[in-house]
């Protein structure tokens, strides 16, 4: 601490919209400037390789997630120049009883902000740190590729497709960062082959709120590994990861298939989990007005590099009322998401409030919830969103903090509401609210995105269940003092 501005001769560290930024008053908890008079005791900023920014057009960016339903300004923003960045500013907040939050600043245009969907990557009043300003990809062998954690999955497989390789898991929507996801899972259409992108992990760098800068394997700092992969941004923030690679095909020959019946559904969508005859596997229901019954579908894909498969044994034993087959490249198959993202930017739909609700339900009572789910649930809860559900088997997902139902096979239900401009997303949210409760009756979990309000600590502790002191542990061990990730609300 120190009770004199440092030299202005200094480098400007923290920049603010009229004034250089140079220290936290720990008196009256604001940011001191050059032009502030020297009342209380200040605490001056490290020297950075980046910048820290007070700029209310820069915090205000990272106020709101892309689930537009809260506000968390934080009161600086870090663009980190360096690993040794977030170190000094963990410290930093640390000492002066900030919090401080990595934010997935992923995309470019309108995709300015935090995929999260209620505040999770939120640092309100703290320090935010713009995880886009890492996005090196570091090396790609045969095997792994190392990159920076503000490296989006699109950015990822671009280059790794270039050398004939790709991700094993990757997410439907690619421009994600790479530590959003790992820090809370990362699911998608191959989970059923390789579990989530956190299971395809050989290493992380990792900063702990004790301020440590650590290497995390599974058998070096194995605790470590294990509390950052879908830990939540609880015990560090991840700066690097090794990835495993695959092989990338050439090519996709995608198969859709139709039902209108819940049970014929499932039972073909267990059939291809179970006996893996695709390389990937998702599922949709489409609610219907009432009175019209409602379709659902299975949409997998063969991959394969010159001769396209036989579809008839691929689909013997299947009984749909309908399929339709598209044959495509690899990469258009996994970059696919994008056309739809534009359509919603296009329409509208993109910037509105999105109540995303997101559960992992138990396979023995998955068919009940989608039953009692239906009779409420209307086209226009859906809007121009969807409403993803498939199966896969727990024991494909590894890390103990990413928690699934206790029960071999789980289904992902994952409604993902694009309401229409306008809608007030209020009685979505407690709709998301009673199907939780509903769900968690029957077995279910969360999965950690999504917008489920008045989370309390009996709820987290329900949702851990055995993992709960694995959880708390390694938050008195990494964060003592509870500076990391606040926006998550799972310390209250
Ligand atoms: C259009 C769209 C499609 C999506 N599709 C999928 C999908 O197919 N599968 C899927 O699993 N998810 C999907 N998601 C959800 C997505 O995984 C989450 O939004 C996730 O939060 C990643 O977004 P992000 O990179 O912006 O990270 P953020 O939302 O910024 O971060 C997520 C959480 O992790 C923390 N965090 C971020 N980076 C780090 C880090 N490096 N170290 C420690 N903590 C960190 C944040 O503070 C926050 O608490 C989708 C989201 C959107 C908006």
């Amino acid at each position: 601490m120190n009770n004199h501005h440092p030299p202005l001769t200094r480098r400007t560290l923290l920049t603010g919209l009229t004034a250089t930024v140079i220290a936290y008053n720990t008196t009256t908890r604001t940011w001191a400037t050059t032009n502030t008079p020297t009342t209380g005791r200040l605490s001056p900023v490290p020297t950075l390789d980046g910048t820290l920014t007070t700029n209310p057009a820069t915090t205000a960016t990272h106020a709101h997630d892309f689930g537009r339903l809260t506000t968390n300004t934080p009161h600086a923003v870090l663009n980190p120049g360096s690993t040794q960045d977030i170190v000094k500013i963990i410290n930093y907040a640390r000492r002066n009883g900030l919090k401080v939050a990595m934010n997935g600043q992923a995309g470019t245009g309108n995709d300015l902000e935090s995929h999260s969907n209620y505040g999770q990557a939120g640092a309100a009043g703290g320090i935010s740190i713009n995880a886009r300003a890492l996005n090196k990809i570091h090396t790609i062998t045969p095997t792994t590729a190392t990159v920076d954690a503000g490296t989006t999955w699109a950015e990822l497989t671009e280059a790794t497709l270039t050398h004939g390789l790709t991700p094993p898991c990757l997410t439907d929507y690619l421009h994600l960062t790479i530590g959003g996801t790992l820090s809370i899972g990362g699911i998608g259409n191959t989970v059923q082959k390789y579990g989530l992108q956190t299971d395809t992990v050989e290493s992380l760098d990792i900063i702990t709120g004790t301020g440590h800068h650590l290497t995390a394997t599974p058998t070096h700092n194995t605790r470590l590994f294990h509390a950052a992969l879908g830990g939540a941004g609880q015990a560090g923030l991840i700066t690097r990861a090794t990835l495993k690679l695959i092989p990338a095909p050439q090519r996709a020959l995608v198969f859709t298939l139709h039902y209108t019946d819940l049970t014929t559904y499932m039972k073909d969508q267990e059939t291809i989990l179970n006996d893996g005859r695709f390389h990937t596997q998702v599922g949709e229901i489409h609610p219907q007005p009432p009175g019209t019954p409602t379709t659902y579908t299975i949409e997998t894909a063969t991959y394969y590099n010159t001769t396209p498969p036989n579809p008839t044994p691929l689909l013997q034993g299947l009984t749909p009322q309908q399929t339709t087959t598209t044959d495509t490249t690899y990469r258009e198959y996994t970059f696919r998401a994008n056309t739809f993202a534009d359509n919603l930017k296009n329409l509208g739909y993109w910037n509105q409030p999105k109540p995303w609700l997101s559960l992992l339900l138990p396979a023995t009572t998955t068919h009940q919830f989608i039953q009692e789910t239906l009779t409420t649930l209307t086209p226009d809860d859906i809007g121009q969103g969807l409403l993803l559900f498939y199966p896969f088997h727990t024991n494909k997902i590894t890390h103990p903090l990413t928690i699934t139902p206790n029960e071999p096979t789980a289904y992902l239900f994952d409604l993902l509401t694009f309401p229409h401009p306008g809608t007030n997303p209020q009685p979505a949210l407690t709709r998301n609210r009673n199907l939780y409760n509903r769900a968690t009756q029957l077995g279910a979990k969360r999965y950690l995105v999504g917008a489920i309000p008045h989370m309390t600590t009996t709820d987290w502790q329900h949702h851990y269940g055995p993992q709960w002191t694995t959880l708390t542990t390694n938050k008195k061990t990494y964060d003592p003092t509870h500076t990391l990730t606040p926006g998550q609300n799972i310390f209250q």
